[in-house]
C-alpha cells in the first residue's frame, strides 16, 4: 500500500468504494489512455466511469474550460449564461420531447432528485414505480427509490418505491420466458401491481441498468409499459445517466429502444455530456418542468465553466458520429468477447450494445454468480494494462466495458486481447 492510500483512508468514509488491492493513482490521461504515478500506462475501457465520453483531455474541450476560465468560470444561473442556453437548446432538440425544458444540476444523483421532486409535485402522488435491480444515485430519495438493495442497504426512503419486474432479462422468474412472453409477463405483473396501489407518480428506469451490470429488458418493454403508464396518468422518466450520447450505438438516447409509443415525459442525463466536468440534468415537457412554484436556482448547475466544456464535447461528437463508431467498433468487441466467451465455461453471456458491455460470470458449468472470479480478471487486466469496471450491489459478478465513444478498432483488439488473457487466468 503506498502513502496515499493510508492517508486517503484516514479522512475519507469507509464506504467510498475503490477497485483493485493496491488502488492506482491516476494522474493523467489522453484519448482513450491513463497513466499511473509510477508512469504505467492503461487501455482505459471504463471511460473514468463513463464520464470521459469522447476523449481524455480532448483538446476542443480543454480549450473550451480554458479560455472559459480566462474569461470567467461562475457567475451563477440568476443572470444570463449564454453557454448554459446554448447547450440547453442543444438538449431540448436531441431530446425528443414536445416544447422541452432543460434543467441543469451538478451530478445524476441531483437530477434524478428533481425529477422525483417534479414527478411527486406535478402528479400529486408521492409513490414511484422502479425497477428491481436499478440503480438512482446516493442522496436520500434517489438511494431510497434504488432497487439495488444491497447497495443501499441502511435507507429509509421519503417515497414510497414500488418495485417492478423487467430491468434484467437474465434473472428472475420470467428468465425463463421468450422476448414477447417476458414484455407480456411484466406488463401483467405491472397492471396487478397498479390494481393494488394508490396511483403512482412515475415510473423511472434506466434503459440499460448501469451499476445493475448493463443488463437490460428486449427491446419494446417501456413501451409496452407506456400503454399502462398512460391509462394510469403515470409519468415515465428515463434515467439515461449512463446510457445517453450514444453510447448505446444504435441510439442516441437508451430510450429509442422502446419508442414506439414516444419518448418519456422526464428525461435525466449526467456522466458524460461534461467529458468528467460535473454536469447532470433533466429535460421534460414544459407543464411539468413548470410545475413548481418555488422559484429556486442550482447553484453550480449550468455554471459557464461545465457549459463551455458540455458544449465543445457534445459539438465533437456530433460532427465526428461517435455514435456510429460506437455501433461500428463496439459490435465488433462484442464479437470479439463472445469468440472468447465460447472457450470459457466461466463466461455466463456477453451482452450490450455499442460501447456499454457487460460480460456475466458464473462458476462453470452453473448459473451460480462469480463475484470472486470477477475480482480476479478486474486486478488481472489491470496488471496487463487494461482497466475495465463491474458491476455494484447484487452484480458484482458482471464486468462493465464502456471506453470513450472514439475507441479505434486497433485499440478495441488490444483491450479484448488482454481482457482474454485474464479471462484465462481466472479459470
Ligand atoms: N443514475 C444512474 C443510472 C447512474 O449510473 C448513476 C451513477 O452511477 C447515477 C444516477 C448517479 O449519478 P452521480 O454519481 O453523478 O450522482
Amino acid at each position: 500500500m503506498n502513502d496515499l492510500y493510508d492517508r486517503h483512508r484516514a479522512v475519507l468514509p469507509d464506504w467510498l468504494a475503490l477497485y483493485y488491492d493496491s488502488p492506482l493513482e491516476i494522474t493523467h490521461g489522453e484519448g482513450r489512455h491513463v497513466w499511473d504515478s509510477e508512469g504505467r500506462r492503461y487501455l482505459d475501457f471504463f471511460g473514468g466511469i463513463l464520464t470521459t465520453m469522447t476523449a481524455h483531455a480532448l483538446p476542443e474541450v480543454t480549450k473550451a474550460v480554458s479560455e472559459q476560465a480566462g474569461r470567467i468560470i461562475h457567475s451563477s444561473t440568476l443572470y444570463l449564461n449564454r453557454p448554459m442556453v446554448e447547450l440547453a437548446e442543444r438538449i431540448a432538440q436531441l431530446s425528443g420531447i414536445p416544447d422541452a425544458r432543460v434543467f441543469f444540476t451538478t451530478s445524476g444523483t441531483e437530477a434524478n432528485d428533481t425529477a422525483l421532486l417534479l414527478a411527486t409535485t406535478h402528479r400529486r402522488s408521492n409513490t414511484i414505480l422502479a425497477m428491481r435491480n436499478s440503480y438512482h444515485g446516493r442522496s436520500f430519495s434517489a438511494i431510497g427509490i434504488t432497487g439495488n438493495r444491497s447497495w443501499s442497504p441502511s435507507s429509509l426512503s421519503p417515497l414510497q418505491t414500488l418495485y417492478v419486474h423487467g430491468g434484467v432479462r437474465t434473472r428472475g422468474p420470467f428468465a425463463h420466458l421468450s422476448d414477447a412472453e417476458f414484455i407480456a409477463a411484466c406488463v401483467e405483473d405491472l397492471r396487478d401491481l397498479l390494481g393494488h396501489t394508490r396511483p403512482p407518480a412515475a415510473l423511472i428506469a434506466e434503459p440499460i441498468q448501469g451499476v445493475g451490470g448493463f443488463t437490460s429488458p428486449p427491446d419494446g418493454l417501456y413501451a409496452a409499459f407506456r400503454d399502462v403508464l398512460n391509462e394510469h396518468g403515470i409519468l415515465w422518466i428515463a434515467d439515461e445517466v449512463q446510457t445517453g450520447w450514444g453510447r448505446t450505438g444504435e441510439h442516441f438516447w437508451g430510450w429509442q429502444a422502446h419508442g414506439e409509443n414516444g419518448p418519456p415525459d422526464i428525461v435525466t442525463f449526467a456522466k458524460g455530456i461534461g467529458n468528467g466536468m460535473s454536469i447532470g440534468g433533466v429535460v421534460a415537457r414544459a407543464e411539468i418542468m413548470n410545475c413548481l412554484d418555488a422559484n429556486s436556482i442550482s447553484t453550480f448547475g449550468g455554471t459557464q465553466i461545465t457549459m463551455a466544456a458540455g458544449l465543445a464535447n457534445l459539438n465533437h461528437l456530433i460532427e465526428h458520429d461517435l455514435q456510429g463508431n460506437a455501433r461500428r467498433v463496439g459490435g465488433l468487441l462484442i464479437e470479439r468477447l463472445r469468440a472468447v466467451a465460447a472457450q470459457l465455461p466461466g463466461v455466463r453471456e456477453v451482452r450490450g450494445r455499442g460501447l456499454m458491455i457487460g460480460v456475466e460470470l458464473a462458476r462453470p458449468g452453473t448459473d451460480e454468480a462469480d463475484p470472486r472470479a470477477a475480482a480476479a480478471v478486474l486486478e488481472a487486466a489491470r496488471e496487463g494494462g487494461l482497466l475495465i469496471g463491474k458491476g455494484g450491489g447484487h452484480s458484482t459478478s458482471a464486468l462493465r466495458i464502456a471506453p470513450p465513444l472514439s475507441l479505434t478498432v486497433a485499440e478495441a483488439e488490444e483491450g479484448a486481447a488482454i481482457l482474454e488473457r485474464a479471462l484465462h487466468s481466472a479459470y
